[in-house]
């Protein structure tokens, strides 16, 4: 089945099985469930930290969209990473992780560090010799990397990490938040695991934090269940409904907002005030044949470098239909400065390594018509509106 169809009717589809014949998934807000008497839909459903049909409907279809085995939905996507961790580390040992991460994974990172003795050692995945290397230096438990990733838009090859990850007998994870499942499915890559933020592109609409984790396998599933009950990071009832509006338009939204990201990237490009446009989806960018061997949809996240900081603040406080706003992949656009906000929690000297200053903007392209965004930062950046002529 294609994933459109899957989406589409996602009630259909689970294995939930309601009383009612509810089309849309229903709401089973409760924390415990009645021992005493027999319900035919009842399998062993009783406390819904443990198990709730709602959100086990969402999961079988994360599961589907995923080809895994098994998935945890939980209330955010930094709490998947979390639960990951919980999951399969022990303290002492090693994560091997991209340096280019979300600044929130950075920060559980040093954590683990500080409390647990869990060291990070990070490398550049687009020099698959660097992964090699710290593979064979330290003794690995874990790799972990974003793909595109954040805020850079390196293409990671997935594929070649994970027949490195088999090669060194490691696990390896995929934070697919970017690129969802609607565009790749790490797992069919070879990854043991891949987990998103539903926050973004998932959810689309920006009216709830949700994540989520699938596993390759029935044995890291149940490990993974058993540290969700364990810990309490399952997600609510309410929210997994509120994820769940997102999923029959998930695949549309992602494809007009790539087209829309094209034009802008385009467009950004003949601006003089603009220096550099990262964005996979333009045939200059250095890894686009990778990109578009390993993802179905570009998701519509562009970093642009101006040319100064001033300039990029201009940018950010002149723009009327792009709020200043972390988070990406929501049908409203957004720009933000990332060393100020996503990914302040980095060190002066890692901002440095990824090449990140106050000059660097990333934008989330969203469902506007891309006419009026044009427009909207040729005024932002007083630019002469007969100077871009449309490609
Ligand atoms: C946003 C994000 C997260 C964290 O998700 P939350 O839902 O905000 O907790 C993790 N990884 C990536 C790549 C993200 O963009």
């Amino acid at each position: 089945m294609q994933l459109e169809t899957l989406l589409a009717n996602i009630s259909q589809h689970s294995n939930l099985v309601d009383a009612y014949g509810a089309t849309h998934l229903p709401i089973y807000n409760t924390a415990t469930f009645d021992q005493k008497r027999q319900f035919p839909n009842n399998k062993n459903y009783d406390y819904s930290r443990t198990d709730n049909p709602t959100r086990n409907a969402l999961e079988d279809i994360f599961t589907l969209a995923e080809n895994g085995a098994g998935c945890v939905c939980t209330n955010t996507g930094v709490s998947a990473l979390a639960l990951l961790f919980d999951t399969v580390l022990k303290s002492g040992d090693t994560i091997l992780v991209e340096r280019d991460c979300y600044g929130g994974t950075y920060r559980l990172l040093s954590i683990l560090l500080e409390k647990y003795d869990v060291r990070t050692c990070y490398a550049d995945f687009t020099e698959l010799s660097e992964v090699e290397n710290a593979l064979e230096q330290n003794d690995v438990k874990l790799i972990l990397c974003e793909s595109p990733t954040n805020p850079s838009l390196k293409i990671v090859d997935l594929k070649s990490v994970a027949d490195l990850s088999q090669k060194y007998n490691t696990l390896f994870a995929v934070d697919n938040s970017m690129a969802t499942f609607a565009s790749q499915k790490p797992l069919d890559l070879g990854a043991d695991f891949s987990l998103f933020s539903a926050t973004k592109f998932i959810s689309g609409h920006g009216s709830v934090v949700a994540g989520a984790i699938v596993a390759k396998t029935e044995h890291w599933s149940e490990r993974l269940n058993y540290f969700s009950n364990a810990h309490g990071r399952a997600q609510s009832p309410f929210d997994v409904f509120l994820v769940s509006l997102g999923l029959p338009t998930l695949v549309y939204r992602m494809k007009t907002q790539e087209q829309s990201a094209i034009q802008l990237s385009e467009f950004l490009n003949t601006l003089s005030d603009v220096i550099d446009v990262k964005f996979p989806g333009l045939p200059s960018h250095p890894q686009y044949e990778l990109a578009k061997s390993q993802m179905k949809i570009i998701p519509s996240v562009l970093t642009i470098t101006l040319k100064s900081a001033e300039k990029a603040e201009q940018l950010i406080q002149n723009t009327k239909l792009f709020g200043e706003k972390v988070s990406f992949g929501t049908s409203d656009s957004r720009l933000e400065i990332p060393s100020k906000m996503s990914h302040a929690t980095y060190s002066e000297e890692d901002l440095k390594k990824i090449g990140l200053t106050h000059a660097t903007v990333r934008i989330s392209v969203g469902l506007e018509n891309i006419d009026d965004l044009i427009a909207d930062i040729q005024q932002a950046l007083k630019v002469e509106t007969n100077k871009y002529v449309k490609l």
